[in-house]
Order: structure tokens, then C-alpha cells, then sequence
């Protein structure tokens, strides 16, 4: 067998920080159409493979080819059974899991598959939303994501991280009138009249939904505070910026009106306040009902809630189920310390190879 913490190290030592994943691209692409199983399409720099073998179900395995920018950890170094390097573990680790299985999973082969595959790499995952690769092959492209359901995988050290939970940012302006401090009456003081919104925030009690056994924890939480002109003006604006996060047991239309409605039970539009919605991020469920992602978090496999949001909320949006799964720990991405243990991808590959070579329920 392959040793895939080394095959890891050979990827994390083609350097790829986002915008810079030519090279990495190029190389998956000319190793890939080595393999007549597999049709090969590159959009940009983002690649995609797929098998036509005729399988009712089909099963994308996604991951984002980039990584955080370097940071004296650009070369590979193995120590025991530890691998070091950026992007060891978020994520070249789960892109040399689905080179393997490229590679090894075909018919007449040790590895006799019982699904179609697809293999999705795209670029610029670790930077603001409006470059992503894989946004533009949604553009260019929807036909090559069609799937029955996604894996994404990123590192979740080979436990199923279902879902995501959605995202939105809101501003809350507060309006008042300036006078000078010595005659506060003569005006009206906007930070005050943030103070019943920010006491609601500091007590609010999060939903806690349990969806297919996963524990979602939702947030409200203020994440910037500002307002004041002068030491002896009283201030006529104050703005509170609110980070919201919800579960996927309601969709992001309903999260946000009720979000909106719990904001505005705590300011005064006649007043003149304001909410200003800035971005937001939908939610995806975790589908686990589904046969393939029911099939992987069998076997007594951890399960649990994704509370941060991650790109298999973009499937979701095209309809495609899909979950967070891959090796490495998640706590070590983007640290100089990224590591990714030999144990960790072991299990990750020996689960998937399973999914793929098993009959589907
Ligand atoms: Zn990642």
C-alpha cells in the first residue's frame, strides 16, 4: 500500500498558497489524465475528475488545493509518524487520500467500486468568498459537481462533521442628537440607546438543535462596537456589528427573519435605528439520512455538528447533501505547528475505500 503520509509530504512540498496553485494544479492534472478511467476537465485552475462506469449513485469527493501562506513550514518534514508542513493538514492530506483512491479504485482491481466518482479540486478556499474556485466552476460549470452526495475533506481527523451551520453579519445603527456634555438633555445619546440591544445580546441563550444525532450550538454575538466624536460631545450615532450563527434545522430565509425580528424587538425604528445586513453564508443540513454519508457515520464513527461554515454549504445549495470529512486535526490548520499524524489519514482512507467498494443500501 501507498504510504500516504509521505504521498502527503510530496503534495505539501509543491508550494500552493492560494492564488499561486498552478503549479500543484498542473501537476494533479498531468498525473490524473495518466489514468484512461477518468475524464479530466480543468476550469482555471480548478480541476475536476470523473468515472462514467454507470453506477446509480455517484459521490464527489471535494477539496480545495490551496494554503495559508507559509510560514518557515513551506518544507516537508516527516518525524516518526508525524508529518509537518503547511497544508498537512488542511487539507493536502485528504487531497492525497483522493489521489489514492483515483488511482487505485477501478473496475477489475483490488478496489471494485460500487459508485461513480468524482474528484473536485479547486482553487482559493483560504481567502474571501468572492474568489473562490470552486465558485467558479458553480459559474462555469454546475453540470461537472453533479453528484447524490459530497464528502468535503477537510480536516475533521476522520470523525464526520456533519453539515454547517449558516452565517450573517448585521450592523445595527442607532441614531441620536449631539449636545455638548455639559447639557446632555439638549440632545440624545446614541450609545445609550444601544444598551437595551447589547444587555439582550449578553444575555441571550442559543438554540441548541440536535439534527439527524448532531449537537448544533448556535451564537449571537456583537463583534465591534463603535460610535463617539469628541470627550464632551454627546454622540448622535452608535453602531453595534453583530456576528450571527444558525443551525441548518431551518433555512437561511426563516434563521434570518427571525434574527431580524429578535433585533428588532430591541431598538427603535421610529427613532430612526437601522439594521443593515452585511454578508451572510447559507446553512447546509447535515443529510446523514442520506444512504452514503448514513453508510460513513456507521461503523461507530464520531458524528457531530460542523459549527463553523465550510463550502459543503455550497453543494447543499445546488441540492447536493454533503458532509465534512478528511484527515488532520482542525485545531493545528493555519498554525506554524501543522501536523497531520499517520494514524489520522490511515483511518480517514481505510473509511472511504470501504464507501466506495461497498454496495450502496
Ligand atoms: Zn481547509
Amino acid at each position: 500500500m501507498t504510504d500516504l503520509l509521505a504521498k502527503t509530504a510530496d503534495f505539501v512540498d509543491i508550494e500552493s498558497v492560494s492564488f499561486a496553485e498552478a503549479p500543484f494544479v498542473d501537476w494533479l492534472e498531468r498525473d490524473l489524465k495518466t489514468l484512461p478511467h477518468l475524464e479530466v476537465t480543468r476550469i482555471g485552475d480548478n480541476l475536476v475528475a470523473r468515472t462514467s462506469w454507470g453506477f446509480p449513485q455517484r459521490l464527489v469527493l471535494a477539496g480545495h488545493t490551496d494554503t495559508v501562506p507559509v510560514n518557515d513550514n513551506g518544507t516537508a518534514r516527516i518525524d516518526g509518524d508525524t508529518l509537518y508542513g503547511v497544508g498537512s493538514a488542511d487539507m493536502k492530506g485528504g487531497l492525497a487520500v483522493f489521489h489514492e483512491i483515483a488511482h487505485l479504485v477501478r473496475p477489475e482491481s483490488d478496489h471494485e467500486p460500487t459508485v461513480d466518482l468524482s474528484f473536485v479540486f479547486y482553487a482559493r478556499e483560504e481567502v474571501a468568498l468572492e474568489h473562490s474556485g470552486l465558485s467558479e466552476l458553480i459559474e462555469a460549470h454546475p453540470d461537472l459537481l453533479a453528484g447524490d452526495c459530497v464528502i468535503l475533506g477537510e480536516p475533521t481527523d476522520g470523525h464526520v462533521e456533519a453539515g454547517c451551520q449558516g452565517t450573517m453579519r448585521v450592523r445595527v445603527h442607532f441614531l441620536g442628537k449631539r449636545a455638548h456634555t455639559a447639557r446632555p438633555w439638549m440632545g440624545s445619546n446614541a450609545i445609550h440607546r444601544a444598551a437595551p440591544l447589547l444587555a439582550a445580546l449578553a444575555d441571550h441563550k442559543p438554540r441548541e438543535p440536535v439534527i439527524d444525532g448532531c449537537h448544533f450550538i448556535e451564537s449571537i454575538q456583537a463583534v465591534r462596537l463603535e460610535g463617539g466624536h469628541a470627550g464632551n460631545v454627546v454622540p448622535d450615532s452608535a453602531v453595534v456589528t453583530i456576528h450571527h450563527r444558525y443551525a441548518p434545522d431551518q433555512t437561511d430565509a426563516e434563521a434570518e427573519a427571525a434574527f431580524l425580528k429578535w433585533i428588532g424587538a430591541n431598538i427603535d425604528p421610529d427613532r430612526g435605528d437601522t439594521i443593515e445586513v452585511i454578508d451572510r453564508a447559507p446553512c447546509c443540513p447535515p443529510s446523514l439520512d442520506h444512504p452514503l454519508l448514513a453508510a460513513l457515520a456507521a461503523a461507530g464513527r464520531q458524528k457531530s455538528a460542523k459549527l463553523g461554515w465550510t463550502d459543503v454549504a455550497r453543494f447543499a445549495q445546488l441540492g447536493i447533501p454533503a458532509t465534512n470529512f478528511g484527515p488532520g486535526d482542525p485545531t493545528v490548520a493555519h498554525t506554524q505547528n501543522e501536523h497531520l499524524h499517520r494514524n489520522s489519514i490511515e483511518r480517514t482512507y481505510a473509511a472511504l475505500i470501504e464507501l466506495v467498494t461497498t454496495p450502496v443500501a
